[in-house]
């Protein structure tokens, strides 16, 4: 494969259709880079900056895991930037996790990089939970953050409830 080629495809991989390797349990940078014949070096800085991102992806991460199906977690929604599936300890009729394919730990350690996806899983909520049936009566939205939040997955999620009234404040 000629340089560019390999240059492109590590590029396309890694950029353009981020969930694909992720879902096929992408390993990372250096079995790829082996694959194309690349060093760090030679890569251009679209691919440097995919590849230093794509880094960011915990191997202990149990979302991380779901998100690139290594492990099943019964999926009801996903699109680019997101998958949605039900929680294992549902609290509510409807209790389902929105989730960003991209690892940041939570709210606290998010930036101005994430600004989109943090409003993308607020309205891909919204619209599972119009699908659901749940959005006339009321559900309602949580975002769990660090120790006294009741954060225990630091993967920053969105937690969709509905399908019964619930009181506020939550204890
Ligand atoms: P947090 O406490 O961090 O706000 O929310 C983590 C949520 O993940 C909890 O509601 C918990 O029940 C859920 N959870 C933990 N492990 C799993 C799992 O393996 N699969 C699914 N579907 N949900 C999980
Ligand atoms: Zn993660």
């Amino acid at each position: 494969m000629a340089f560019e080629e390999a240059q492109h495809s590590v590029e396309l991989l890694l950029t353009c259709n981020r969930s694909a390797p992720l879902s096929q349990g992408f390993p990372g940078t250096e079995t790829e880079l082996v694959v194309h014949g690349l060093r760090f070096g030679e890569l251009t800085n679209t691919a440097r900056y995919a590849l230093i991102n794509h880094s960011d992806m915990k191997d202990d991460c149990l979302f991380c895991k779901i998100v690139a199906g290594e492990i099943p977690s019964g999926k009801v929604y996903e699109d680019e930037t997101c998958i949605a599936f039900n929680d294992i300890s549902p609290q509510a009729p409807t209790h389902v996790l929105v989730v960003p394919r991209e690892h940041f730990d939570s709210l606290d350690t998010a930036t101005d990089a994430q600004r989109a996806t943090l409003g993308h899983l607020l309205l891909a909520s919204a619209e599972i939970a119009r699908k659901r049936g749940i959005a006339e009566d009321g559900y309602r939205v949580v975002i769990n953050t660090n120790a006294d939040g009741g954060q225990t997955v630091f993967h920053l999620h969105v937690h969709l409830l509905g399908g019964r009234p619930f009181v506020f404040p939550p204890g």
